[in-house]
């Protein structure tokens, strides 16, 4: 282990055209007595955790992501729903730990990891050596080799994804609008996956819709313009109490949404949803929320990750084999303590950050590593205006206009940088007392044209 120098990869420039310049055998990377060099690969929740448990402690940390800004996944669907601002919910890493000395950023995507030479290559050559290294690179969009869905359905994974998403509303709205001698066409937007995403985007849709044909006036038949909402599964909310999903679908049905349960999409076309029945629903948008999987991220390049692409890891989240190789949040398949693995979800990948960090810390200090013990504080999904589920384990759920302030309080809470949290306030309230507002711009075109 190396631990107690450092490899000198900030002045990484040098660092990495020496790797890149040499072959494998001439390989010559230049040591420098200091604090051991932390490379954390991804500015997710899970990734920010890792940092902030490790920025005050003897070790100089580098964490790289392919975007510059880490981005509250959560909140995604109101970005594409028009809801938010993508700034509201994103916020610049070099700002987050600007104050840190020893933590330095990287915008950049790790392309190869070889955890036996301790080194990750970046998509643009560059070499960065670690003593420690964490994958933290969260997940992406599981398609399930549903033949069109990737080519033709919008996932909501990324910033990128929200915003193309709004877009695609938006274009399709306008698209539909009767015009003098050509009647308006029918909307029917088609939303995969009835988790907590799926829920929540499909009431986001019903209120954009509601809000474009009432406050923006556009000429469409509000009977032509339909949300559909499909799952495999026989109830909404897989992970919630069945009162739960009861209530989600009764709350979705009662404000438009066409719920679908035992649904199985077979394929994706340009224009419709074919269910494995046969059946064929048109669709203008197909919105896929249908889970997330790690397979084609760099953490299913390590030995050892699992079928969905994640990295099975030790109890205390080591990756089996490598003493100074660790892995986190939705990239990681954590046990439980219960045979089974913790749920890609927030508060995992923060809780797991945490405890990955301070065990770097013992590492480098020669002390024992402890496991990680995941503590549920509960799940909450919010439908729309007043109608949220919160379920605290062991306590009855909480459901309707209780359950929507918890939720917002909570999101407020997590959401990083003070400024993002007043500005989704502020949204928040201005839009309750449903005032015009929202940013409802098309931007995609916007960007050609000029
Ligand atoms: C739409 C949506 C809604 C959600 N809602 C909820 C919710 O309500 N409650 C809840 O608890 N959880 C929710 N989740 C899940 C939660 O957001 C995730 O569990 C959590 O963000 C995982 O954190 P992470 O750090 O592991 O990964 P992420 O937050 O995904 O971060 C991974 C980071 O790694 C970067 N990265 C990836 N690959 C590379 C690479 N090769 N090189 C460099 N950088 C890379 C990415 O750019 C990203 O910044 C939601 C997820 C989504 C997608």
């Amino acid at each position: 282990m190396l631990a107690g120098r450092r490899l000198r990869p900030v002045d990484r420039g040098a660092a990495s055209a020496a790797v890149r310049a040499s072959s494998p055998g001439l390989l010559r990377l230049e040591v420098v007595a200091g604090e051991p060099e932390v490379l954390v690969i991804g500015g997710g929740f899970g990734g920010l955790h890792v940092v902030r448990a490790l920025s005050k402690g003897p070790a100089h940390v580098t964490i790289v992501d392919r975007h510059n800004f880490h981005t509250f996944q959560p909140l995604l669907y109101q970005v594409a729903t028009a809801g938010l601002e993508p700034a509201d919910v994103a916020y610049p890493i070099r700002t987050i730990f600007g104050r840190r000395s020893n933590v330095g950023f990287r915008h950049g995507a790790v392309a190869q990891l070889d955890l036996e030479g301790r080194r990750a290559t970046l998509l643009d050559g560059a070499v960065i050596a670690f003593d420690h290294v964490v994958v933290a690179c969260g997940a992406a969009a599981n398609f399930f080799g549903i033949e069109g869905a990737e080519r033709y359905a919008t996932p909501l994974y990324t910033l990128a994804d929200a915003r193309r998403l709004r877009d695609r509303l938006l274009l399709t709205l306008e698209d539909a609008e009767e015009q003098p001698g050509i009647p308006a066409k029918p909307v029917n937007v088609v939303i995969v996956g009835g988790g907590p995403t799926g829920i929540e985007t499909a009431g986001a849709v019903t209120e954009l819709l509601n809000v474009c044909l009432r406050r923006d006036h556009l000429r469409i038949d509000p009977a032509s313009a339909k949300v559909i909402l499909l799952d495999v599964a026989p109830r909404l909310l897989g992970g919630f109490p069945g009162s739960a999903s009861d209530y989600a679908a009764k709350v979705l049905t009662r404000r438009g949404v066409d719920v679908r349960l035992e649904a199985s999409v077979a394929s994706v076309t340009s224009d419709a949803v074919i269910l494995a029945s046969g059946e064929r629903i048109a669709s203008s948008v197909v919105v896929w929320a249908a889970g997330v999987t790690a397979t084609g991220t760099i953490a299913a390049s390590v030995r050892g990750a699992g079928p969905s692409g994640r990295i099975a890891v030790a109890p205390d989240l080591s990756i089996p084999g490598h003493a100074n190789a660790w892995a986190v949040g939705d990239a990681a398949a954590i046990p439980d303590g219960k045979g089974s693995t913790c749920p890609q979800l927030a508060p995992v990948a923060i809780q797991s950050g945490r405890h990955c960090g301070r065990q770097i810390l013992r590492a480098i200090e020669g002390r024992d590593t402890e496991p990680f013990t995941y503590h549920d504080k509960g799940i909450m999904a919010t439908i729309g205006r007043n109608a949220a589920v919160a379920k605290v384990p062991g306590a009855p759920l909480v459901k309707g206009r209780l359950g929507w302030l918890a939720w917002m309080s909570l999101h407020l809470f997590y959401l990083v940088g003070f400024r993002n949290r007043i500005r989704v306030f502020v949204n928040w309230t201005w839009r309750y007392f449903d005032w015009p507002s929202g940013p409802r711009l098309i931007m995609s075109d916007a960007e050609t044209a000029d």
